[in-house]
């Protein structure tokens, strides 16, 4: 099966707006067995959006066309594919409906212009948009006289915002494909996520064990992400559940708390899914990451479950008058050092009563390095009842991603110590 996507969108051209349709589409869709061979962006203008769906229309059993389904003049998609189509255009009641109520709901008043987007080309199916006004679409085009000897293909339209276009994707266009381009072949596709190790570590850990599967037909990919990898299993065929789960026990043996979830997990989402099942509350110290690691652990719907608070004491004094960090502690080791971890997360600890803290502290750079502690060095301390472990890191990266990885390293810790299944590893009285 041949599937082509063609975003649309002067402001990618310009490199105003950076094309993660054409990224998260791909992997939507390969994940489902349908790998995409060709994308194309064009800007947003009617004869390069009508050349773009000819060609692809010419080679594609599927076609999926992003953005320009908007009321403003630059939004074209609709009308041009309708005219090159041939299929005229109705107003569809229960859009306008729709459309209306959203702007009623939030009181405010309907533009005139909103009205366009009721409009839908003749056989053409409507996907609901629940975030926004602009409907997607969904036609077949029989007979498709752009490839001859093509019964037909199928021509998506979604809308540009990516608030919008995933959940009608995820909800509205897999289950259409389903029904009407199911893939050929059995199609397995798992990803794994890791998080403490390397890419290359981990496919030296795990690649010359699954080498046997991989003869058979598995195949086995690597994505890399700031402190994390992550690990894909795909097979297709009639042995493809059997390839991919014998692969993720081999992954499981060699692997173990690397793991830390599947498909779109987040490290936050699994801690404080962990957190809630165990009801361990939670506090945070953070120096060097800024806030991060509550930001983080707060896009997690529920977190309020086990997230007490946290405290960012980027200044030693508030270090001291927050979280009782002693002067001589910070006289004597720097506020980048292990004694210092300790005591911000004990503090926070101690000033909040949650039953475990997390604290960071370390150099994010570019300047404030030394030998003795050069840019990128990091402490974490996670303090519980019993005890307070620090680790001792060095991520040599620019800030941003200092800060990243850092904050990965921070939840690893945590997850790690709270382990994969109760009861809880760590010897806390709590
Ligand atoms: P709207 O009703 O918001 O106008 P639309 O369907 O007309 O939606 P566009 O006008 O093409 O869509 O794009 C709207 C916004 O969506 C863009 O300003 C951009 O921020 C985002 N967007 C569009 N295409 C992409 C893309 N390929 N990748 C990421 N973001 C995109
Ligand atoms: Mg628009």
């Amino acid at each position: 099966m041949v599937v082509e996507i063609l975003n649309t969108g002067s402001e990618l051209m310009l490199g105003r707006v950076l094309n993660t349709h054409q990224q998260w589409l791909c992997a939507q869709l390969a994940d489902l067995g349908y790998v995409v061979s060709r994308q194309t962006a064009v800007p947003d203008t009617a004869a390069a959006i009508r050349a773009g769906v000819q060609e692809a229309l010419g080679r594609a059993d599927l076609l999926i066309a992003t953005g320009g389904l908007g009321p403003t003049s630059d939004d074209l998609t609709r009308d041009v594919l309708a005219r090159f189509l041939e299929r005229p255009l109705h107003e569809d009641p229960a859009i306008l409906e729709q459309i209306t109520s959203f702007f009623t709901s939030r009181k405010r008043p309907m533009p005139a212009s909103t009205r366009v987007q009721a409009l839908v080309p003749e056989g053409a199916l409507v996907l609901h948009n629940a975030f926004g006004t602009a409907p997607g679409l969904a036609l077949e085009v029989p007979a498709n006289r752009f490839r001859p000897g093509a019964a037909s293909s199928w021509l998506v339209m979604l809308p540009g915002p990516p608030r919008e276009l995933r959940p009608m994707f995820t909800e509205q266009v897999v289950p259409l494909l389903r029904r009407v381009l199911p893939a050929a072949a059995k199609f397995v596709c798992h990803t794994w996520r890791t998080s403490g190790l390397g890419e290359s570590m981990v496919e030296q850990t795990v690649a010359p064990a699954i080498e046997g599967l991989v003869a058979r037909g598995l195949e086995l990919g690597y994505c890399a992400r700031p402190g994390q990898v992550d690990v894909r299993l795909v097979a297709r065929g009639d042995d493809a559940e059997v390839l991919v789960r014998e692969a993720e026990r081999i992954l499981q043996a060699r692997l173990g708390a690397v793991l830390y979830g599947r498909e779109s997990d987040e490290e936050e989402a699994v801690l404080i899914r962990r957190l809630t099942e165990l009801k361990r509350t939670l506090a945070l110290a953070e120096s060097c990451t800024g806030g991060l690691l509550a930001h983080r652990l707060t896009n997690v719907p529920g977190a309020s479950a086990v997230v007490l608070g946290g405290f960012v004491t980027y200044n030693n004094d508030i270090k001291q008058k927050f979280l009782g960090v002693r002067p001589e502690t910070l006289a004597e080791h720097g506020a980048v050092s292990e004694a210092v971890a300790r005591q911000m997360a004990e503090g926070a600890r101690r000033v909040t009563g949650a039953d475990v803290a997390l604290a960071l502290t370390g150099i994010a750079g570019p300047s404030g390095g030394t030998d003795a502690k050069p840019v990128g060095t990091l402490f974490i301390a996670l303090a519980a009842a019993s005890e307070t472990v620090v680790e001792h890191h060095l991520n040599p990266y620019d800030r941003e991603t200092f800060k990243q990885v850092s904050t990965q390293q921070a939840m690893d810790l945590l997850r790690r110590r709270l382990g994969p299944e109760s009861p809880c590893t760590l010897k806390c009285a709590c």
